[in-house]
């Protein structure tokens, strides 16, 4: 690891009140000293006592720059745990940028971005994950992904980890010693007892990795696309939502050629909606390109509102659309109930299902839109549910995927104020803080998590087997070094460096 004494500016690069110039290592403190000049010119900040703050001015040779605070941190107890200064002078980018031009000449190097974070990393401060949760901390774009990062900032991600390992290394040990020593460590009777160790530790991991998808849609918003034939109130929907007339809204069909992006939060939760062109069959070139698209950003959707014109019949568009967002959780919006109604709920039913059965994967609906008529429906598992009564008229659920059917007039603002509280539970249960939950929100994480549990797996099977124990230790290794790649005990110089490579300068 390098060791040189190195220097940033550590705030934005605009002109604001104040500016803070970052400078760490073994020579810091002297570095800084010889340009920096107390009121009376007595004070040197060689002599100053540790975590003290000393007014004064910035000179370079003879020429003043600025008037200052400087604050001087002696080692061990700093962020990266060298000698560090932090230098507060007024914002102003040129200010800023002379005071670091002195340094550099005074014996400094230029700072990589992040390598602040990463001394502290290095010199065992703070572990990789934790590390990671302070890029997230300022990369932040809602309340949950702030208070989910500084979580982790704080070591809830480590703790886990550091628990799993624990329990996993335990494991190891017993059977090593006992192969080593089997006079005196017995493993009779060891393999039920592992049974059970393993099978705690994998439901932990599997609600660690489940709560990953969770954790990135609450980071990263859910990423929501509007579809529906043209002219249907998809663009009416998307400047509703997003408050203002972004999308044209015209009554002449296929308008929406494009794909339009919008971030919004609807009550704490984000969404990037994407209003697309209107799905039919179309000879129209420029049109063409867009339902093209409206195909592919659903296919990567998170959650698809298919909006209906219920005053129209359903046609084969609709199937087409359907089709395309099967697996997909779904919201279908009857939309113009203001209208005379030709579609219903159970039309749109019918065909979900119809889609559903020919995918030999059955749904089960969940309804309280007139029941009776829904136990004709021959091959659909039906169910009751009293409880979901609250939430709307229909609740649709398969394995991984939910439907919601909701009635609205856009035009006339009706049903809409139910698609927040729809969201919120389709997603998050109906409840997005969870107090104490932890959610994976990094995607390397995840991947570790997962290595982590195949390994357990592994061990199952061998158990499962009646293998040779040594058999049992090699995949529990193997298990303790997956885990230990997120709190950067098993990882290699290139991945250290892709990961503090985007962080931002001065952090
Ligand atoms: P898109 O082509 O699916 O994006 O549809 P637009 O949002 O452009 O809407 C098409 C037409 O339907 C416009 O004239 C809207 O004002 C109208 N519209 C949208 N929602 C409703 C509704 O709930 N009721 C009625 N009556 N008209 C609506």
């Amino acid at each position: 690891m390098k060791t040189d004494t190195i220097a940033a500016i550590a705030t934005a690069m605009s002109d604001s009140g104040i500016g803070i110039i970052r400078v760490s290592g073994e020579n810091a403190i002297e570095i800084v000293s010889k340009i920096y000049r107390s009121k009376n010119r007595k004070k040197c900040l060689c002599d100053v006592k540790t975590h003290t703050i000393h007014y004064g001015f910035i000179y370079d040779g003879d020429i003043l720059i600025d008037e200052v605070m400087v604050a001087v941190l002696y080692a061990p107890n700093t962020y990266t745990r060298e000698n560090t200064v932090e230098i507060d002078c007024h914002g102003g980018i040129l200010v800023m940028n002379q005071i670091l031009d002195v340094l550099l000449r005074g014996g400094c190097r230029l700072a990589e971005p992040g390598e602040f974070t990463k001394r502290a990393f290095l010199n065992g401060r703070i572990d990789l994950s934790r590390a990671e949760a302070v890029m997230d901390i300022i990369h932040s774009k809602n309340e949950f992904a702030l208070r989910s990062s500084i979580s982790q900032l704080s070591g809830a991600v480590t703790r886990k980890v550091q628990f799993l390992r624990e329990e996993i290394l335990y494991e190891i040990a017993y059977i090593e010693s006992a192969l080593d020593d089997p006079e005196h460590i017995s493993l009779d009777g060891y393999c039920a007892k592992l049974e059970k160790k393993v099978k705690s530790i994998k439901s932990i991991l599997k609600k660690l990795i489940d709560s990953a998808d969770c954790g990135k849609m609450l980071k990263d918003g859910i990423n929501t696309v509007i579809i529906g034939k043209p002219n249907v109130g998809k663009s009416s929907l998307l400047n509703f939502l997003v408050g203002e007339d972004r999308a044209i809204v015209t009554s002449v069909a296929g308008t929406t050629r494009d794909v339009l992006e919008e971030s919004i939060k609807l009550h704490g939760i984000g969404l990037n909606i994407m209003d697309t062109a209107g799905i039919h069959d179309t000879d129209d070139e420029v049109e063409k390109i867009g339902v093209d698209k409206a195909r592919k950003y659903a296919q990567n959707a998170d959650l698809i509102l298919y909006v209906v014109d219920t005053s129209r019949q359903l046609d084969e568009n609709d199937d087409a659309i359907m089709e395309l967002s099967a697996d997909k959780n779904m919201i279908v919006l009857l939309n113009k109930s203001d209208l005379e109604q030709i579609v219903n709920a159970e039309e749109v039913l019918k065909k979900l299902t119809h889609m559903s059965e020919n995918k030999s994967n059955k749904l089960t609906c969940v309804s309280e839109i007139n029941p009776e008529k829904l136990t004709h429906m021959s091959d659909c598992n039906q169910k009751i549910q009293g409880e979901n009564k609250k939430t709307d008229t229909c609740v649709i659920t398969e394995k991984n995927r939910k439907i919601r059917i909701i009635s609205t007039s856009i035009k006339e603002n009706i049903g809409l104020d139910k698609l927040e509280e729809v969201i919120k539970e389709m997603f998050f249960g109906g409840e997005i803080f969870i107090n104490d939950e932890l959610y994976i929100t990094n995607q390397r994480h995840k991947e570790a998590f997962l290595e982590a549990y195949e390994s357990m797996e592994m061990v199952q099977e061998s158990l499962v087997k009646e293998m040779p124990e040594d058999f049992y230790s090699i995949d529990l290794m193997s298990a303790y070094t997956s885990l230990g790649k997120i709190i950067g005990e098993e990882v290699g110089e290139d991945l250290i460096n892709e990961i503090f490579d985007k962080f931002c300068m001065g952090k």
